[in-house]
């Protein structure tokens, strides 16, 4: 049974939609293109708009972090982002619709990038329905009980239709949904934060974000060594510019270059940055993923030139919506 795994939003620390200003100044440059371009036909629009980058075409996105895993039935997902509104509605065609649902929530930590979509999910207020949370940390009830206080949120906790059933998980001790397979290990963030790497089937995908990645040799992993060893999909924090990650030491988050050292290093497939910072318009970070580019290309041709061993990586800049099959 395949893998599936979908990115339902891709920003870090704060929401980031576009501006009008933004959408208006995008379709001119879309529309000057098309008539500057070779196609002519409504019908060769699509084949016009496939020829434009993700920053000229449309946007990134800007939704923090949520991300679907699925596997037959069973679905897990990781973080309460503004990206989980979406996945929300969508999950309502099916039995969270007529309050007969089960959702699994795995928090990687607390900040409120991972947490602002809970109460806009609307599953939890429909009677019937049961929201379980999984994380390593300790008191997680308190915080969806003050996630859903007056005078922070109109619905308090008790008046919430959902049942919400709180699970610790251990580090590094797999646990078992049905045919996923899930362990928790720690990255480089405060308050602290743990990636997941879930197994299926053979495949596996691993989700690195938040981080700073301060620990980046085999030594210094240590323990969570393994979220990065056998892996054929990994999502990474790529907030910053290598240039930025200097700026902003101990604000937790990292490069591309940084997953990428690891990811030639061990052998990971597919690697896909996200957690883009709010900050970045489209165009900074397709200046960030070209300037990546480079880094990886000198990276492999350095390694070659010394003997040493570099595995090339399939990689890209995360967008909202992408879909990846396992
Ligand atoms: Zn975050
Ligand atoms: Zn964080």
């Amino acid at each position: 049974m395949p893998m599936r795994v979908r990115l339902w939003g891709v920003r870090g620390s704060l929401p980031a939609p576009m501006i009008p200003a933004v959408i208006e100044t995008r379709e001119r440059e879309i529309l000057e293109l098309f008539i500057d371009s070779k196609y002519s036909k409504k019908a060769e629009l699509s084949k016009f708009l496939d020829t434009l980058p993700v920053h000229t075409r449309g946007t990134f996105g800007g939704n923090t972090p949520c991300v679907s895993v699925e596997s037959g039935n069973n679905q897990l997902i990781v973080d309460g982002g503004s990206g989980i509104r979406r996945l929300g509605y969508d999950l309502l065609r099916g039995p969270c619709g007529k309050g007969a649902g089960e959702v699994h929530i795995l928090f990687t930590h607390f900040h409120w990038d991972h947490l602002i979509g809970v109460p806009f999910f609307v599953p939890v207020f429909i009677p019937g329905n049961v929201i379980h949370v999984y994380a390593v940390q300790d008191g997680v009830e308190s915080v969806f009980r003050t996630l859903f206080k007056k005078p922070f949120f109109p619905v308090e906790y008790e008046m919430l239709g959902a049942r919400f059933v709180y699970h610790k998980l251990e580090p590094r001790k797999p646990v078992k949904f049905g045919l996923l397979t899930v362990t928790p290990y720690q990255l480089d963030h405060p308050d602290p934060c743990w990636g997941f790497k879930f197994e299926c089937g053979g495949k596996v995908f691993s989700h690195c974000v938040d981080t700073e990645c301060t620990r980046v040799t085999r030594d210094q992993l240590g323990l969570d060594l393994p979220l990065y060893q056998g892996v054929d999909l990994m999502t990474f924090d790529a907030q910053y510019t290598l240039m930025e990650t200097i700026e902003k030491m101990n604000w937790g988050h990292a490069a591309a270059s940084l997953g990428l050292d690891i990811a030639m290093r061990e052998g990971v497939k597919k690697v896909v940055f996200m957690h883009h910072d709010p900050a970045s318009s489209d165009e900074k970070i397709a200046a960030a993923e070209l300037q990546a580019r480079q880094y990886y290309k000198g990276q492999l041709k350095n390694a070659k030139r010394a003997g040493l061993q570099a595995q090339e990586v399939d990689w890209c800049f995360g967008k909202e919506d992408m879909e990846f099959e396992l």
